[in-house]
């Protein structure tokens, strides 16, 4: 789950959001996870939102580093991240 709201008229919106992992045979310190997840939805003023992210985990349990994209929206809650373990 993702709030965010419109940019343009500020209407808020819970978006359905959820991470997919892969995992990575990587060696010395474990495995390495990337984690993708997106959404999107239409605002009823007709502005397109839309939410990428993409976190690389390395070693388990920490966040190597992420990229994260959003358009038509600003993201007021974010989601948790999908760390494996601590
Ligand atoms: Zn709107």
């Amino acid at each position: 789950m993702l709030k965010v709201s419109c940019i343009e008229c500020e209407k808020e919106h819970v978006l359905d959001f959820e991470y997919e992992s892969e995992f990575f045979d990587s060696g010395d310190m474990g495995v390495q996870t990337e984690h993708i997840g997106s959404a999107q939805d239409t605002c009823s003023c007709g502005e397109e939102m839309s939410v990428h992210k993409r976190h690389m985990e390395y070693p388990p349990g920490q966040i190597e580093f992420s990229e994260e994209s959003e358009e038509g929206c600003i993201i007021l809650e974010e989601p948790s991240l999908p760390i494996s373990g601590e």
